[in-house]
């Protein structure tokens, strides 16, 4: 058997049972982390660097941890913000691009955000969320 091969089974063996790193806050965490550290490079600021370090002190942790369940709600939580935050990013790039023709506004009751074609004058609107009826202008 090789050194190599020795090393390999040596970390299989110390991996048993530890949650891993395949999932998506490691991955951000050591991405973020990366970015963080050619950022600095660059910077060379201090806040910056701790930052940095406590990102990836924070992904050994979660690879190295026996608790996998702990771990696997810290991931299903982080994909809940991420989902929620990639919405809300994909609803301001589509806003942008239709200001000029689209009139977006939100629901007076449920605030559920509607839009309507602009130069259309006022209209009676009816929330599809909620079925409130309110008159909205474009
Ligand atoms: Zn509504």
């Amino acid at each position: 058997m090789s050194f190599f091969d020795k090393l390999k089974y040596g970390l299989q063996r110390a991996m048993q049972g530890r949650y891993g790193g395949a999932d998506k806050l490691n991955r951000v965490l050591v991405y973020g982390c990366l970015i963080v550290v050619i950022l600095n490079m660059f910077l060379h600021s201090t806040i910056l660097s701790l930052v940095s370090t406590a990102a990836l002190v924070w992904a050994f942790f979660r690879m190295f941890s026996r608790n996998y369940t702990a771990r696997a709600a810290e991931n299903a939580a982080f994909e809940r913000l991420w989902n929620k935050a990639a919405v809300s990013v994909r609803q301001f790039v589509t806003r942008m691009k239709n200001i000029r023709t689209t009139k977006y506004f939100h629901c007076p009751k449920c605030k559920s955000l509607l839009k309507m074609p602009r130069g259309v004058g006022e209209k009676t609107v009816i929330c599809g969320k909620c079925g409130e009826k309110f008159k909205q202008k474009a």
